[in-house]
């Protein structure tokens, strides 16, 4: 039978013979595009807590972070193995004993089995890079990139504060290191052209990314872009242009890539729009059917 998408829960399957689940931590940080060093204001669409919601929360040790949320998570699954994840804000804008530090302490924990770092491309420099490289060889990792589109003029407007092709070089040195990496991309950018969520995808692949995150372009409040979309300067997806993308998306890329997500967990409390996006559940089964309905599947129509 044709698998329908390779998800990473299928992949993490294969890996480890079991469920794996994931727990975001907060290493403390901060984002060089809200601090200063690149830009003061932050991407325009980035939440308060540096797009991770669902963190425990800052001055807590990595271990209690892991402790609290494998208790959470306990019970609803039964395993004992995660992977640890350090979602917001720039998870390698620090000091490389700070990184080391923990890092490893992330690894040292008894339910650890691997780790995922999201970041910028450009917060890896040589000395992130041979740290990654020797935590590569010895547990099962993987770098988040937040690409978000390659239309560069997209970029510039929502302030990214840097260009596709320091993406590219990235995804050269972390292919050279054979370190896989996860690339994000938005869908639904004020001023994206008709194509370049498809572009973006299929670049992406052509750098190698390992997997795909697709994210809806959300309106959260206090926001830059919540001020544009209040101004009626912002037209936001229907679920059905947003399916029909993913769709696109699927259809075009390898079946090999690993789809880490099709679309984002809301916060109740701080989104503005689009609101159907709240449900999920709904969302992807929408997806599902859609596939279901025009009989198609992630690599149909890929061409190598
Ligand atoms: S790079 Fe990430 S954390 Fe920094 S402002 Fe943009 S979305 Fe937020």
């Amino acid at each position: 039978m044709i698998r329908k998408i390779y998800t990473l829960n299928d992949f993490l399957k294969e890996k480890f013979n079991e469920k794996i689940y994931k727990v975001s931590l907060d290493g403390g940080f901060t984002c060089p595009n809200r601090d200063g060093k690149f830009s003061k204001g932050g991407c325009i669409f980035c939440s308060e807590n540096g797009s991770g919601d669902f963190t425990s929360g800052k001055l807590k040790s990595i271990h209690q972070q892991i402790d609290e949320q494998v208790e959470l998570v306990s019970k609803k699954y039964k395993g004992d193995k995660y992977i640890a994840y350090f979602q917001n804000f720039t998870n390698t804008y620090a000091d490389i004993n700070y990184l080391r530090k923990i890092y490893e302490e992330a690894l040292s924990h008894k339910n650890i089995v691997g780790l995922a770092i999201a970041t910028r491309p450009d917060c890896l420099e040589d000395d992130i890079l041979k740290l990654l490289d020797e935590l590569n060889k010895k547990t099962f990792l993987w770098i988040e990139l937040g690409l978000q589109t390659i239309n560069d003029k997209v970029a510039k407007y929502f302030n990214r504060a840097y260009e596709t092709k320091i993406y590219e070089e990235a995804s050269q040195k972390l292919n050279k290191l054979n370190i896989k990496f996860v690339t994000h991309i938005i869908i639904g950018l004020p001023k994206e052209k008709k194509d370049d969520y498809l572009k973006t995808a299929i670049f992406s692949q052509n750098c190698g990314t390992w997997g795909l995150k697709l994210h809806l372009m959300y309106v959260v409040k206090n926001t830059p872009l919540e001020k544009l979309y209040q101004s009626g300067n912002l037209k936001v997806h229907t679920k059905e242009e947003y399916i029909e993308k993913i769709v696109n998306i699927l259809e075009n890329i390898s079946p090999e890539i690993v789809i880490h997500r099709m679309t984002g967990d809301g916060n109740r409390e701080t989104l503005v729009a689009p609101l159907w996006s709240i449900k999920k559940i709904d969302v992807l089964n929408s997806i599902h059917k859609e596939l279901k309905k025009q009989n198609t599947y992630q690599g149909r129509l890929y061409i190598k």
